[in-house]
């Protein structure tokens, strides 16, 4: 049995084909199941035989939540997986809408220092259907339409690019959540093949780098990853994605007291990020509990914006969404937005 939240409408098309059925049958039943009360595969408006025959094939998954914690700007869910695992989403509330933050694998393996997320060694990815059903449970639960996606929850995405692929394809689909590309947001700790394998997907999302440091040395601190994808590679691919998608290129840099926000950081990140399509989003640290680190005051903050503003570089500082309900995704809740 296959949870039907995992296969995208293509891959439906082809599956109703394989069993004998109208591949047209798929545009009854992707609208069926991703309606706002969706519809069980027994339930569905098909002949008897076609129901039932849908019925031995797949099954409409649900995630079990254990958890809801909420505040005005951000509300911060558990869920239970299948297997015994637990992973967190979060939805963030804007203005404009409201932004999910999902997970994509449970744990993570990369072990950036500043992460509580990444405390947690990766047991696992998350199947594509894990992740739909995050979205489906959070409109379900909320009451809410959902308007964007970011996917930068715990996990490194582009270690699990296949089903993440997937599951932008399910999240687009006009007939469902109908979210359009520009409102959905990778964020990499800076894969640098997956980048490229990305880049040439024909799935053009907004990518945010998780940068972090402008030089090897401070990056390889904070972010092990560094040792295997130099910066210097990392921005190569950046620029690769950005020329290949006519996409702006975000660069998250969190700021962390006394490591990464000096007037030399920001000098040094102007020099890297010169000419390129991009734009780098100042990230107020979310003190979750891990000593090891505290935000940068707002004054060096602000100096560290100045230096960037000054050498012709873009840079935003977003306000921190979701510190109440401590909705610390991998790569930082601020970035959640
Ligand atoms: S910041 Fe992201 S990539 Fe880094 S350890 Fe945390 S979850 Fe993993």
């Amino acid at each position: 049995m296959t949870d039907i939240y995992g296969i995208t409408y293509g891959k439906l098309k082809a599956k109703l084909t394989e069993i004998g059925e109208k591949p047209s049958r798929a545009d009854i039943i992707f609208p069926a199941i991703y309606s706002e009360t969706p519809t069980a595969i027994a339930e569905l408006t098909l002949k008897k035989e076609t129901t039932e025959k849908l019925s031995g094939i797949f099954y409409t998954g649900e995630l079990e939540c254990m958890k809801v914690l909420t505040s005005e700007t951000a509300d911060k869910y558990l869920f239970a997986l299948g297997d015994g695992n637990t992973v967190e989403s979060v939805l963030m509330k804007h203005e404009f809408g409201y932004n999910v933050c999902v997970s994509t694998q449970v744990g993570c393996n990369m072990g950036c220092a500043f992460c509580m997320s990444g405390k947690l060694k990766k047991r696992r990815d998350l199947t594509v259907s894990e992740m739909t059903e995050q979205l489906l449970a959070i409109r379900r639960i909320s009451g809410k339409k959902i308007t964007g996606i970011s996917i930068m929850g715990i996990g490194e995405p582009l270690e699990n690019i296949s089903n993440v692929l997937d599951f932008v394809d399910i999240a687009m689909y006009p007939k469902g959540f109908d979210i359009g590309i520009k409102h959905i947001t990778l964020s990499t700790c800076g894969l640098v093949p997956k980048i490229y394998e990305l880049a040439d997907s024909r799935t053009p999302v907004n990518l945010a780098i998780s940068l972090h440091a402008p030089y090897d040395e401070l990056r390889e601190k904070i972010m092990p990853v560094t040792k295997k994808y130099r910066t210097a590679e990392v921005i190569e691919a950046a620029k690769y994605y950005s020329e290949k998608n006519n996409r702006r290129i975000t660069f998250e840099y969190v700021m962390l007291d006394g490591v990464n926000d000096s007037d030399e950081c920001a000098q040094q990140l102007s020099g890297l990020l010169k000419g390129m399509n991009a734009y780098v989003n100042l990230i107020r640290y979310n003190d979750t509990g891990n000593t090891a680190f505290r935000c940068s005051p707002h004054e060096r903050i602000m100096g560290f914006y100045d230096v960037l503003k000054k050498n012709g570089i873009g840079v935003t500082m977003r306000r921190e969404l979701g510190a109440s309900v401590n909705a610390a995704c991998g790569q930082l809740s601020a970035n959640c937005q």
